[in-house]
């Protein structure tokens, strides 16, 4: 899924990529409204829409993306090509050297090298090979499994609303999380997570009942239904680690680091693509502002960069200490209090349509958190929750005949 604080950034950066999204399939779903929540103790309320997510397959976001890139013949792409190292000095990063599959190495000049590789980025190393050393990095080592499946959803369920299932924050044993997201060509994606002993295994019959075991069972009740199109793909590399860039003591003209090469972050919350986007939208308005070859223009445009880093960084590590159990170190004292004020700030938005429309711009990325500590919300925090959750979903008609949930009595 891709909030709509990253599709806009790539909407802004490649015109039309929205419109070749949904004529795909991709679907638009409105937040918090379009979603259909279930923690320990009910179903959350809903809001009228202010923002949304893209909902659809990896392989179709890429798709598009990457044809409204070629289609500029301003780029060329270099087939099965990997970059070896970094060229230049310490002052001014002058190329990368790359090398094909077969063997064949060769290097390319260029005003502005941009390390976009993802979370095994080597630009560390590379700089220390540049003489550029002491990059401070932080890892934080997650025991949380991912586990997820693609099924055709039966025709009489097309149409099925995203749905979450999750452990509430702070009960004893493992984290567990269920998502069912409706992508194109009526399938659905199902994402099954969970941590230490409640972890989710790739075993293809284990699937449904994992999804049957969650707080509530909707989603193992409809994939049962279902025909699963593909095997269980696991992933474990969710931790998040964070390179700080942004504090070398010195930094090379001619280089950028954006995206997972510069902070990755717990799968569960679906913001690094955005987080990537709007590195590359950053970079993009430094760029607009400041000459490329002038001095620091690199270095404004990594402070930037780190800036939304940041944002998506606290947000994650926040919520990632609401389970201390879940990592293999304890949260620091800064992110436990946050992740206990974001707890009291989740508990006011189901009961307060304000809170969650603030909640849900920042968690969209579309606010920077520090909207969080507007008096409005310490007040709504404050308050906490003052209305019982819903004891049904709160599905719309349509939805409601989709999902029949008259089939499936409240456990
Ligand atoms: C299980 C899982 C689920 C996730 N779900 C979501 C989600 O729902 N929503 C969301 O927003 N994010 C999600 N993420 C995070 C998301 O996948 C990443 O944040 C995002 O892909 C980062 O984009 P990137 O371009 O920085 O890196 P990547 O997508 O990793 O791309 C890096 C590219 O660089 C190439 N590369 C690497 N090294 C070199 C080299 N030396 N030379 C040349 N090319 C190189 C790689 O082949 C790759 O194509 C998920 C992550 C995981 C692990």
């Amino acid at each position: 899924m891709l909030m709509s604080g990253g599709a806009k950034a790539i909407e802004a950066l490649l015109p039309g990529a929205l419109e070749h999204w949904a004529e795909a399939g991709a679907a638009k779903i409105p937040l918090p409204s379009g979603v259909v929540s279930y923690t320990p103790g009910g179903w959350h309320r809903q809001w009228p829409a202010a923002h949304y997510l893209i909902a659809c397959s990896r392989d179709l976001l890429d798709q598009h993306v990457r044809d409204i890139v070629l289609a500029d013949p301003r780029i060329r792409l270099l087939d099965k090509t990997g970059v070896r190292a970094l060229t230049g000095s310490a002052q001014r990063v002058t190329g990368v050297r790359v090398a094909s599959r077969e063997g064949l190495e060769w290097c390319i000049d260029a005003d502005l090298v941009i390390d976009a590789s993802g979370r095994d980025s080597n630009t560390v190393n590379w700089l220390a090979a540049l003489g550029i050393t002491g990059i401070r990095e932080r890892h934080i080592a997650s025991t949380l499994v991912y586990a997820s499946r693609t099924y055709q959803a039966p025709a009489r369920n097309n149409g099925a609303p995203l749905v979450q299932i999750a452990t509430a924050p702070h009960t004893p044993g493992p984290r567990q999380t269920g998502t069912l997201i409706p992508i194109e060509r009526g399938r659905w994606q199902v994402s099954l997570a969970g941590t230490g002993s409640g972890a989710p295994s790739e075993a293809k019959d284990a699937f449904v009942p994992f999804a049957l075991q969650l707080p509530h069972p909707m989603i193992g009740q409809l994939i049962a239904r279902a025909a699963p199109l593909t095997d269980v793909q696991v992933s474990d590399a969710t931790g998040s680690s964070r390179r700080y860039f942004e504090d070398a003591r010195h930094w090379p003209e001619g280089l950028v680091v954006l995206g997972d090469a510069t902070a990755t972050y717990n799968p569960l919350y679906g913001q690094g693509m955005s987080v990537a986007a709007l590195h590359a939208r950053a970079l993009f308005h430094t760029l607009a502002r400041m000459q490329l070859h002038a001095p620091g223009t690199a270095r404004t445009a990594q402070k930037a960069i780190a800036r939304l880093t940041e944002a998506a960084w606290s947000l994650s590590t926040s919520q990632d200490a609401l389970y201390p159990h879940a990592a293999n170190a304890a949260p620091s004292l800064a992110d436990r209090a946050k992740g206990r004020y974001l707890n009291r700030l989740s508990q006011a938005a189901a009961t307060s349509a304000q809170a969650a429309a603030t909640l849900t711009q920042v968690t969209a990325l579309e606010a920077s958190p520090a909207r969080l500590l507007k008096p409005s919300m310490l007040l709504a925090a404050g308050l906490g929750r003052w209305r019982r959750p819903l004891a049904y979903p709160p599905l719309t008609d349509a939805q409601r005949a989709v999902v029949n949930f008259a089939d499936h009595p409240e456990p």
